[in-house]
């Protein structure tokens, strides 16, 4: 018998949380903040986390979902910024990752957070017919009088330039969580867990227990009925989330719900990671995250405000340790060569700054919620940190879960059902999009990129629609399930920035518009000339908020 059948004829009113990484904490501020946790009528929401056993530490990118969870949680986005490292984060420019570098061209391009405005007139098929004629010679620009070289993200939107320029989405008078452009954080994963506990203990009435869970106590029927602790007892609860990391401590250990291994199409399995402080404390914060492709994974870079977070993911069974680790240091010496970083990194002596390797666990478990216990976090699922898909979907997860939240044990299975069905195709479809940036890569310098462009290691479900992208670009009707946490404006931005080849077959009967399109394109270009004028640097806008905050809403 269940606590919950025990002590409240099967209602759900405690919840008890396992684990106090960024995933535990969120869970704890959603379900308290959904659930009324500060009233007689209310969930009692208890949080256990040991003091012994430390996160993983890292996740410093999110995507713009980020901002209404804070603002919807009632943490005020000037005291988020001071307090977690926090700089701006208008998408990820992703260097080398088309060609084999020593083509010699230029090789980057934006994936941006601003919708590319499809619904007002769809520039994707005029570009695609501009870059055709170019590729086939013939060198005319159709419908707008744009050069044709102009890249996919800065013909379709202003935010590439913007990036490009190392400016902030928005002025110090913009209101909190709004922008001039879509935006989301880069941040310190260790001081947003202190903050997200912060709010959840002293505004939310989470109970908050230090202590390590030594053994599960389960009913009959599977359910987990308490958790024994080393230092405070046991505590009971009607439905128990796991957030224990990669050891999956419940979920894993105890309910035996295995793991669905996804490492045949997505390779990385390490990452070596190193924080990177700045020489100079006033050196420019780039308004992106870099990922720069190597010939065994990729090397993300991110600006926060004391220092940089550099990070080498890699697979170990194309490159050794002891390579990936130097390929990282080497990478740090170099990078303010690469011209987007204005601190003289190479005088720093990379091979001082300490390093950690950290194994990750790729795929997901076959069930999210097994009885009476939800997994949430990395006991639930991962894949290699390519578009910083945790936090986003741990976010909508706990988010899921407060709103669809049981009232009773009865309701239990039939919310579990649709949350399991709902979560693996989440999954799938982030494991498809990642997939993408690597199996349409031309790259061939090594064994790794040619084996993530070999046809068996592509699911079966993006390979049809690659087919169907080469005929005709993506549509809405491409995204219609309503669960895919990547949507039509994602995958235009990785397809045509790594110029997928779409034919011209119906291209002619989608650009029709041309007079609409032109008045949007110069639209544009006014919007983006503006935006260059009068937004301030990444710096700037950082150094205001710590003096003066934002405007409150
Ligand atoms: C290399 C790498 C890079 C990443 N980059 C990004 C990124 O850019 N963006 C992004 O969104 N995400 C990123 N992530 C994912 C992100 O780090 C995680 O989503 C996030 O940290 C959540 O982790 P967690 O809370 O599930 O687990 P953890 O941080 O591992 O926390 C586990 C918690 O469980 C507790 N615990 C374990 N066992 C017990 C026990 N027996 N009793 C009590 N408590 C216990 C621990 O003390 C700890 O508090 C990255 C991950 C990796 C590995």
């Amino acid at each position: 018998m269940s606590a919950s059948q025990q002590t409240n004829n099967g209602l759900i009113k405690q919840v008890v949380i396992v684990g106090g990484g960024t995933a535990g904490w969120l869970a704890a501020n959603h379900l308290a903040n959904n659930l009324a946790t500060n009233t007689s009528e209310g969930v009692n929401v208890t949080l256990i986390e040991s003091p012994n056993i430390p996160t993983v530490g890292v996740g410093e990118g999110t995507v713009p979902m980020m901002r209404q969870s804070l603002q919807a949680l009632g943490i005020s986005e000037t005291d988020f910024i001071r307090e977690c490292d926090a700089t701006f984060k208008q998408g990820i420019k992703f260097v080398d990752w088309l060609h084999n570098p020593v083509a010699g061209e230029p090789d980057y391009y934006h994936h941006i957070f601003d919708y590319p405005h499809i619904h007002d007139v769809d520039l994707t098929p005029y570009w695609l017919k501009a870059h055709q004629e170019q590729t086939q010679g013939s060198g005319l620009a159709s419908g707008s009088g744009e050069s044709p070289s102009t890249s996919y993200v800065d013909y379709v939107a202003l935010q590439g330039k913007i990036c490009d320029a190392g400016l902030a989405p928005k002025q110090i008078t913009t209101p909190e969580y709004q922008g001039n452009t879509a935006y989301a954080y880069h941040l310190d994963a260790g001081k947003f867990s202190a903050l997200l506990t912060r709010n959840a203990t002293e505004r939310l009435g989470v109970k908050h227990v230090l202590a390590e869970v030594v053994n599960v106590l389960q009913a009959d029927n599977g359910d987990i009925i308490s958790v024994e602790t080393d230092t405070a007892g046991t505590v009971a609860g009607d439905l128990f989330i796991d957030c224990t990391g990669f050891s999956a401590l419940l979920i894993g250990d105890k309910l035996n719900v295995p793991f669905i291994d996804k490492s045949d199409a997505l390779f990385a399995d390490h990452a070596v990671v190193m924080q990177v402080p700045y020489r100079d404390p006033q050196a420019d914060i780039v308004s992106h995250t870099v990922s720069i492709a190597q010939t065994a994974g990729w090397i993300w870079d991110i600006g926060l405000q004391t220092r940089r977070g550099v990070g080498h993911v890699y697979s170990s069974n194309h490159t050794s340790h002891e390579q990936a680790e130097q390929t990282l240091r080497n990478y740090v010496e170099s990078s303010s060569a690469l011209g987007n970083r204005s601190d003289n990194v190479g005088t720093i002596k990379p091979q001082d700054i300490n390093t950690r390797v950290i194994k990750m666990k790729v795929g997901y478990r076959e069930k999210f919620w097994q009885n009476n216990c939800v997994a949430l976090g990395l006991s639930q699922g991962f894949v290699e940190p390519l578009e910083a898909t945790g936090l986003l979907v741990f976010d909508v997860t706990a988010k899921m879960l407060a709103e669809q939240f049981p009232t009773c044990r009865a309701e239990m299975p039939l919310i579990a059902n649709l949350f399991n069905q709902r979560m693996r195709e989440s999954w799938d479809k982030v494991i498809d999009f990642i997939k993408l940036h690597y199996c349409i890569s031309k790259r061939d310098d090594s064994d790794f990129w040619l084996d993530n462009r070999a046809p068996k290691s592509i699911p079966d479900s993006l390979q049809e629609r690659l087919e169907r992208w080469r005929y005709q670009p993506p549509t809405e009707y491409d995204f219609f399930s309503g669960v895919e946490i990547f949507n039509l404006e994602n995958y235009l931005y990785v397809l045509y920035g790594m110029r997928y080849p779409t034919a011209s077959g119906l291209l002619s009967t989608k650009t029709n518009q041309v007079a609409r399109a032109d008045t949007y394109r110069q639209w544009l270009e006014q919007q983006s000339e503006q935006a260059l004028k009068h937004l301030p640097s990444n710096r700037e806008l950082i150094n205001k908020i710590k003096q003066y905050g934002f405007k409150k809403l």
